[in-house]
């Protein structure tokens, strides 16, 4: 069950109660943190792009599965009928929570990274993949195992639409698919993605979303957005217990070769052969993540219960206070690839003349009790352009590249953040456990480090920057 907080003010309300405070509980929202000053201080989560703390309404609904917790799918015993029977509604209410329509696949997922794989996996063998180098690796690197178009870094909307038009006008295989984030996860800003499903259909191209970062913060509707197939992340919807899902138009899911292969995805095998089944288990071979999937439909229902408009509402008026207050302090340019104005959901990575963002980073954990994120965000293509025209108004190389299939091309996954000399920003992000209050913590933290600087001394340790000494305890737990 949620428990929203007090009614969440419009931006710029004037009052300090009128502030707003967060929209739902999450847990950990009291947590207090070291400093390496001394002293202890409520841990300021910005962080909520990589991995978003979880809901209470979230850990409520699996601590009340965990007794009925047993075997699931097989099992006789009337407990493993209760789980069965929570993996199939988790399944339908996923499937409500992105307007999933009839005939479409929900198939569970460990996160986007596998998400889209598996759709690569499926892609009928002459499809040709059209993605913008901007994405974020997971919606990038599956796609190199294909004939493949990579478009550059869009400087408005406009040439976003006009180059996916041309690109798929210029493919002329059987299948085509446009693949595209819903919001960037380095600027927050959202992506036309309508648009692109019109420009699709017109040129008989298929459609992916990237909703890792949209799903938590606006509508998802496969429908209106145009989309035929999604992929999001548990972790990033409140539900940080390990699953994902991919949703999308069943035919080329039944077509392809299982995804994995092994118990669950057969209907009888014998000796020399398999008989597959079609639909989700055909792709989710072993055991699946019953608490993930339970957990993923508790946060669904919870972000459905308060309602999309006032998630948008909550995280508009601190996002707008964020990015403000970041042009206030002076000498922090907050990267963009569409300029002011454009609607970003709660994120927004930032560069801080006369710091490198890896340690700007830890001294705001290390000294403020503040979790941000820095590095290039596993975009490193679109932080390198962002960067580039930053500094020199122009991003480099500006023409569209054409690949063919390679199958080195390598997964999405975790990156490496260092102190080196690679482009990157700090990222602060935010939900709806977050409050005015995170963010000018933030702002504050800011503005005190560029008046005095770091306060404690900080050396690169394994390739990230991290205070020395470090006297923080560490919780008894480790
Ligand atoms: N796409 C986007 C836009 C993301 O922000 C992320 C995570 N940073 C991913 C894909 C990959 O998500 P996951 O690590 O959960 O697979």
């Amino acid at each position: 069950m949620e428990r929203p907080f007090a009614p969440v003010p419009t931006a710029g309300a004037a009052s300090p109660e009128a502030l707003p405070g967060p929209l739902l509980r999450v847990v950990g929202a009291g947590l207090e943190v070291p400093l390496v000053t001394g002293g202890t201080i409520r841990y300021a989560n910005l962080d909520y792009a990589a991995s978003a703390p979880c809901l209470e309404a979230v850990a409520d609904a699996v601590a009340a599965h965990l007794p009925w917790y047993a075997s699931v799918h097989r099992g006789a015993g009337f407990a493993s009928q209760v789980t069965t029977a929570a993996f199939d509604e988790a399944r339908a209410t996923v499937g409500r929570f992105v307007g999933a329509r009839p005939g479409d696949a929900v198939v569970f997922t460990r996160n986007t990274t596998d998400a889209l794989n598996l759709l690569e996996a499926v892609l009928p063998d002459d499809t040709t993949v059209v993605a913008f180098a901007s994405e974020h690796h997971a919606n990038l690197l599956p796609w190199r195992r294909r004939p493949n178009l990579c478009l550059p870094v869009p400087r408005t909307v406009d040439e976003a639409l006009a180059r996916a038009e041309a690109a798929l006008a210029s493919c002329h295989g059987r299948h085509k698919l446009l693949t595209v984030t819903g919001a960037s996860n380095v600027t927050g800003e959202l992506w036309p993605v309508a648009e692109l499903g019109r420009i699709a259909r017109r040129h008989g191209a298929r459609l992916a979303v990237d909703a890792a970062q949209l799903a938590p913060h606006r509508p998802v509707d496969l429908e209106a957005l145009g989309a035929d197939y999604l992929a999001l992340s548990g972790h990033k919807l409140y539900a940080p217990l390990g699953a994902g899902v991919l949703v999308g138009r069943s035919d080329w899911l039944d077509a392809a070769p299982p995804y994995l292969a092994g118990g669950g995805a057969v209907r009888h095998v014998t000796v020399e052969g398999t008989d597959w089944v079609r639909g989700p288990a055909r792709h989710e071979a072993g055991t699946p993540n019953v608490l993930g999937a339970v957990a993923l439909a508790a946060a669904c229902r919870a972000l459905g219960a308060v309602g999309q408009a006032a998630i948008a509402a909550h995280e508009r008026a601190l996002v707008e206070r964020l990015v403000d207050g970041l042009r206030a302090l002076g000498g922090v340019e907050v990267l963009s690839l569409w300029g002011p104005g454009h609607e970003r959901i709660g994120v927004a990575a930032f560069r801080v003349a006369g710091w490198h963002h890896a340690e700007l980073a830890a001294a705001l954990g290390a000294e403020h009790g503040i979790g941000v994120r820095d590095g290039a965000f596993c975009a490193h293509p679109l932080v390198e352009a962002l960067v580039a025209r930053a500094a020199t108004g122009s991003d480099g190389a500006r023409g569209e590249s054409r690949g063919s299939a390679s199958r080195d091309g390598g997964a999405g996954g975790p990156c490496v953040a260092g102190a080196g000399s690679s482009p990157g920003a700090v990222r602060a992000s935010l939900g709806v456990g977050s409050s005015a209050e995170d963010v000018d913590r933030l702002l504050a933290a800011l503005g005190d480090l560029q008046r005095r600087g770091p306060r404690w001394s900080y050396r690169v340790d394994g390739g990230r920057v991290v205070p020395h000494p470090d006297p923080r305890p560490r919780p008894a737990l480790l």
